[in-house]
């Protein structure tokens, strides 16, 4: 596994030339749609490995995270963006925004992932935010809970009238079905060009901000469906040697009231984030882990640009 802070762009690529050519293809790659079509699910299938959030929750993705795939000559870099923000104002949603825009600019293939069968105005929200400068796949998922296959033609065939699609890929990513033909059609837009990543890198996010993501996860799993989306894990103390690892995370939470929900009775729900996000961290790390977690109220934190940028988020 290889870590590495930097983030790239394609300005940074090296030019593609007979050199490049001869060492194969490599591009970014972004799955884009509403949330809860399952880009996150379709994003961990395709790495094989887990990299962000996966959680029934609007919002849990908020940074841009480059999970790469390296199969023989290709190389495909992931970014998976943000769900479109239709409901929320303020900061945050601008911010959320600029991203995706930006993560968009930059790609060379985009996948606009729907759910089967199904069309809400949060889908509709994404078309016109389909770039033109590349190509755009079209992944229906969740084919396996579609109940009638049939149709499946006249939805791809609604779909296919509003966007120009590139392809249409029909797909379960939580059942792993047509996920190989889903990357033969997205290798073949990749540009010739020396792949940025070793073989077995697996994210260009710092592995701090993958375990700030695990504990996010673990909170999200819990506690979501009650905790407002204003929560955030920032890791305030990181210690490590070859022994092991110890290591201090704050969750940032809007209001007072919001305590409780997190710690649940006796300290129970905040116990079992620590413990199930401890055992992913020794995993990921494959050392022993000592973690604290501490609660930190921060009050209207996610309405305020200052605020946003001090945590982390631009
Ligand atoms: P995101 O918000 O677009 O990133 O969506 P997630 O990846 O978090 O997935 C949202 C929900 O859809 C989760 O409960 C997933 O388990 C579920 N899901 C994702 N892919 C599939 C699929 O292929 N079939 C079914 N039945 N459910 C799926
Ligand atoms: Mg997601």
């Amino acid at each position: 596994m290889t870590q590495s802070d930097s983030s790239f762009t394609p300005e940074s690529r090296a030019p593609s030339g007979p050199a490049a050519q001869a060492a194969g293809r490599c591009g970014f790659v972004a799955l884009v749609g509403r949330p809860n079509v399952g880009k996150s699910t379709l994003g961990n299938a395709l790495i094989g490995a887990k990299l962000s959030i996966v959680s029934r929750k609007a919002q849990t993705t908020r940074h841009r995270i480059h999970g790469v795939l390296t199969q023989g000559a290709d190389q495909f870099v992931f970014v998976d963006t943000p769900g479109f923000q239709t409901r929320h104002g303020g900061a945050m949603n601008r911010m959320m925004n600029r991203v995706v825009t930006q993560a968009l600019a930059e790609v060379d293939v985009v996948v606009h992932v729907v759910e089967a069968g199904k069309w809400s105005a949060g889908d509709a929200a994404v078309v016109p935010l389909l770039p033109r400068h590349c190509p755009v796949i079209l992944a229906v998922n969740k084919v396996d809970a579609l109940k009638d296959k049939n149709a499946l033609f006249a939805y791809v065939a609604r779909l296919t009238q509003q966007f120009p699609y590139a392809a249409v890929v029909p797909l379960s990513a939580l059942r792993g079905v047509q996920l190989d033909v889903l990357l033969r059609e997205i290798a073949q837009y990749l540009p010739a060009g020396e792949h940025l990543f070793e073989a077995d890198a697996f994210t260009d996010r710092p592995v701090r901000f993958l375990v700030s993501e695990l504990i996010r996860e673990k909170i999200f799993r819990l506690v979501g469906d009650e905790l407002p989306y204003g929560c955030t894990v920032v890791i305030e103390q990181w210690e490590e040697n070859d022994a092991g690892a110890r290591i201090a995370a704050c969750v940032v939470i809007e209001r007072d009231s919001h305590r409780p929900i997190l710690l649940g009775a006796g300290g129970q729900h905040m116990k079992r984030i620590a413990t199930e996000a401890r055992q992913d961290i020794v995993r990921l790390l494959d050392k022993a882990v000592h973690l604290d977690i501490y609660i930190k109220v921060r009050k209207g934190w996610s309405g305020r640009d200052a605020t946003l940028r001090e945590l982390g988020y631009d």
